[in-house]
């Protein structure tokens, strides 16, 4: 595929291979951008913030409302993109897909209700014949930049409330998963997206990375990927907005009075989908010690269940991971957290890059597998002896993005509500729900700002105050 850089779609000579994790078949090629491409999108995007802000709001609306016909009519296109470049199975992409339409549509019905307010200015002795009001107004280039785990909703999370706010984008997918977000971007120029309002060049970060961030043409970076490069987008990116929605090892809650098969059933889910390659996957689940054993049976059960193997089969749960590097790294920190004292229950082995999924019990503190956000199908389980201490342990990493908790007391569930450091809390269900509406992101490490479309549109446009003196 071409990358799409002002009018055009733009081919280079040197080429990046997009493979199957699986098989390391070739799927496609895609350019391999480097700065001048860079600049090109920058000086299309200055050109097409012009033409979109000066787009009637109908109009805008119109096009998103096309473009997410255009993704409905070519759904399972959409999601065989989706499991061939990535990790999914070809069940989960084609969830993606259709959460993608959601994406573009609810961006659509935000547009029209991105509103001001009247300013009583007379509420000041000496402003009495003032009259004024303030609107949202268009930022101008939000700089998108966005991970491989899913590869085409968490790119429509940027662009949808981009050009519904009025903005334009420069837009850089990541190295291993770009074909879904060419193929957004085909959609969106095909339902009548003007020219240079969209821009999206493909390469590695490692090339173009810095001159992206550092742009002053940019004036939001709206990131979404590991709190390491996050961190060092964060220091270079200079002044200018930040949206982070970063990395996490989330924590489930399994309380005495929860419905345990329920508990399980979702947190297993939970867990392992995508191969555990969710930012808002199962890492950590702190069990009353009342149900602990039960639980810790049915969850071990459950997961020796699933079955690994190649994403596009229709029974596969469980497809590759993203590169065998990555699967490589999963199974030293297993490896590591063994040598660490933890006890292995299931799993623990690998084959390239299917990675078999594990759960361990006794992780110690100190382990990455604890501490870090594993990124892989790792999960595990720990006994408590209350709340207080679930929520203890549940707060003390660096992270906090989505905590849940199963429980039938309400007592119990308002207590996780207000005590667990996170952006949201879902109560008996996994912490890897989700819907595109809602506001989404998180505190401490894992991230700064929030996504879900109308918080993405307030975080893209700025108020401008407009005053009669009369
Ligand atoms: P990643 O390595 O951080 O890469 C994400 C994107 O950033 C890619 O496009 C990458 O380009 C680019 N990038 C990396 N370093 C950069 C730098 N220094 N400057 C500019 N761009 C840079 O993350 P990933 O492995 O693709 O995705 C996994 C991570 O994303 C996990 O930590 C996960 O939790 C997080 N995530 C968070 C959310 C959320 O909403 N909170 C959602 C999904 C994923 P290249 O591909 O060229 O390296």
């Amino acid at each position: 595929m071409k990358m799409l850089i002002g009018e055009k779609w733009v081919g280079k000579e040197e080429k990046i291979d997009v493979l199957n994790p699986y098989n390391n078949n070739l799927v496609d090629t895609v350019p391999s951008g480097d700065k001048d491409d860079v600049e090109a999108a920058f000086q299309a995007a200055e050109k097409g913030y012009k033409t979109n802000r000066d787009l009637p709001v109908h109009q805008r609306v119109s096009i998103l409302y096309q473009t997410a016909e255009i993704i409905k009519s070519r759904q399972e296109d959409f999601a065989k993109t989706i499991a061939m470049e990535g990790s999914k199975t070809i069940k989960e992409a084609r969830k993606e897909a259709s959460r993608c339409i959601d994406t573009i549509t609810i961006s659509a019905e935000e547009a029209r209700r991105l509103v001001g307010e009247t300013i009583p200015f007379d509420s000041r002795e000496g402003s009495e014949n003032r009259l004024g009001y303030y609107f949202r107004f268009p930022i101008g280039i939000i700089v998108a930049i966005t991970p491989f785990n899913d590869p085409l909703n968490l790119v429509a999370h940027k662009i949808g409330p981009a050009i519904a706010g009025g903005n334009s984008v420069v837009l850089k997918p990541a190295t291993v998963t770009p074909l879904s977000a060419l193929k957004l971007g085909e959609a969106f120029i095909e339902a009548g997206l003007p020219w240079n309002i969209l821009n999206i060049v493909t390469g590695r970060a490692s090339k173009i990375g810095d001159v992206l961030v550092t742009d002053p043409r940019g004036r939001m970076i709206s990131f979404t990927g590991g709190t390491e490069a996050g961190l060092d987008i964060v220091k270079k990116a200079g002044l200018k907005k930040i949206g982070m929605e970063l990395g996490s090892n989330s924590p489930v809650i399994v309380m005495d009075d929860a419905d345990l098969n329920r508990a399980v059933e979702l947190s297993v889910s939970g867990a392992f989908w995508a191969v555990g390659q969710n930012c808002i996957g199962v890492q950590r689940i702190y069990i009353h010690d009342a149900v602990y054993e039960k639980f810790e049976k049915l969850f071990v059960e459950k997961t020796k269940k699933l079955k690994v193997g190649f994403q596009l089969d229709e029974d596969t749960d469980m497809g590759p991971m993203i590169t065998e590097e990555e699967a490589a790294r999963v199974q030293k920190w297993i490896e590591e957290a063994c040598q660490e004292g933890a006890e292995l229950l299931t799993g623990g082995k690998r084959k390239g890059t299917l990675c078999e999924p594990t759960v361990f019990r006794n992780m110690p503190t100190s382990a990455k597998l604890n501490c870090e956000e594993v990124f892989g199908p790792v999960v595990n389980l720990y006994k408590v002896a209350s709340l207080d201490e679930a929520v203890e342990l549940a707060n003390s990493v660096k992270y906090g993005l989505h905590g849940a908790i199963f429980t039938r007391s309400l007592e119990n569930a308002f207590k996780a509500i207000k005590e667990l450091d996170v952006g949201g809390v879902m109560v008996n269900d996994s912490t890897d729900y989700r819907i595109d509406m809602m506001p989404f992101g998180g505190v401490k490490w894992s991230g700064l700002g929030r996504e879900g479309i109308k918080f993405a549109l307030l975080e893209m446009t700025e108020p401008k105050v407009v005053c009669f003196n009369l």
